[in-house]
């Protein structure tokens, strides 16, 4: 029998775990109120349980005329001013000395779609972490690519044995590696690379670029909660040192900058120093751009622009925005001291959204999952485990969870 979908398409379904789960403690809240932990949603909450809307952004955005809100972006590669503005908030006060080129994207998840469907072949393998945000994999189908993983820890450590040996395997098989690295605030774990597993990651990609072309997808969506601050960005200075057979893609989002998830927009900033490849590459995202998405929400570029172009409202942007990473931090603190005290396997966590408890076995974490609903206690099944998302859940609601969650187990 003809199908009206065509053989790729045909069979696709969508189950994200994290809304599938957000739906279920919605019902559980509906029914026992406060009682209920939702740890499932990766968005900020504040102590009181309700949606942070970062009060400098979006009483800014009231102030944008509507005809800008309503006008086409003035480019399909993104705002001049906009691409500016993000240029500057990741690398200004550093010493940035190769050619770069910013596409803005709707959202962190256009800039890493866009990326694996203008870098590989379909059948070709994408590298993405052991632990991951789960859309990679959809993306990659999507894009008719595989997948394979680099384990992201062995003996509480990042794996880079692994790291490597991973991409060598590919290097070998395909001639060129795509991979992604989701740092600083890693989801689902929170862990953030050493600068000493970053320099060997660099070293190693430059050696394995004599065999091949390498591009570095390095996923940023949560930059801006490092505890670190805007130091963290040094890094970026890293990329310097690549040889001219390396591209980095750094995946930018307004999301969590901005608290804009809504206003889905993010940017692809590609740095190399083949710039002959680097013009290829900005004039496939174009055309991609303008093949899927069209243009991106102009308001919300402008928004950025504005706030980041005018010192006192940046000023207060970045106040506000500390005030919640340092929340983070001590929910963090609690979650994790505890889970240590009471012998609760979590894998690395250094800071950011999220903190995941180690479950191997799907099975057992299935019936965990369910066990802890049970209970009134909603995460998120990941790979590895099941995520809790302390930067939805209050610091009163976190203190004796690890130990209420090794009870159940
Ligand atoms: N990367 C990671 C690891 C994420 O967790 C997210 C959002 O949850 C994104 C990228 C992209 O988000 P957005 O498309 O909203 O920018």
């Amino acid at each position: 029998m003809s199908a009206f979908l065509n053989k790729t398409s045909d069979g696709k379904k969508m189950v994200d775990k994290v809304f599938k789960a957000a739906v279920a403690a919605n019902k559980a809240k509906a029914k026992y109120g406060d009682e209920v932990v939702d740890a499932t949603l990766g968005t900020l909450f504040d102590e009181d349980g309700v949606f942070v809307a970062f009060e400098s952004v979006w009483s800014t955005y009231e102030t944008i005329d509507k005809i800008q809100k309503a006008k086409y972006a003035s480019s399909i590669q993104g705002n001049p001013e906009f691409n500016e503005a993000v240029y500057n908030w990741l690398f200004s006060n550093l010493n940035i000395d190769i050619p770069c080129e910013i596409i803005a994207t709707p959202g962190g998840a256009g800039a890493i779609s866009s990326t694996m469907k203008n870098i590989l072949n379909p059948g070709q393998t994408v590298i993405k972490p052991s632990q991951g945000w789960g859309p990679y994999k959809t993306m990659a189908k999507e894009c008719g690519l595989t997948l394979t993983d680099y384990n992201m820890f062995k003996d509480n450590m990042f794996d880079l044995v692994d790291f490597k040996e991973t991409l060598t395997e590919v290097m070998k098989k395909q001639g060129k590696v795509l991979v992604i690295i989701n740092d600083p605030c890693h989801n689902p774990t929170g862990y953030t690379l050493t600068n000493n597993e970053w320099n060997q990651i660099i070293s190693f990609v430059n050696e394995l670029s004599n065999k091949g072309p390498v591009i570095i997808l390095n996923d940023i969506a949560y930059v801006d909660y490092t505890n670190t601050g805007s130091s963290w960005k040094k890094h970026f200075e890293r990329y310097n040192s690549l040889n001219k057979n390396v591209m980095i893609v750094i995946a930018f989002s307004c999301s969590k900058t901005f608290t804009a998830y809504g206003a889905r927009v993010g940017a692809q900033v590609v740095l190399t120093k083949d710039t002959v490849q680097l013009e290829n590459f900005k004039n496939a995202a174009i055309y991609s751009a303008r093949s899927i998405w069209s243009t991106v929400n102009n308001s919300a570029m402008k928004l950025f622009s504005t706030v980041m172009n005018d010192k006192n409202l940046k000023e207060s942007y970045l106040k506000e925005k500390q005030y919640y990473v340092d929340l983070l931090k001590e929910r963090a603190e609690i979650f994790v001291n505890e889970a240590n005290e009471v012998g609760l396997e979590i894998y690395p966590h250094i800071e950011g959204f999220f903190v995941t408890i180690k479950v191997t076995d799907n099975e057992e974490k299935e019936s965990l999952n369910l066990k802890l609903q049970d209970n009134n206690i909603f995460t998120v099944e990941v790979d590895g485990g099941l995520r809790v998302a302390i930067c939805s859940v209050s610091r009163r609601k976190l203190k004796g969870l690890a130990k209420k969650i090794k009870t159940i187990m």
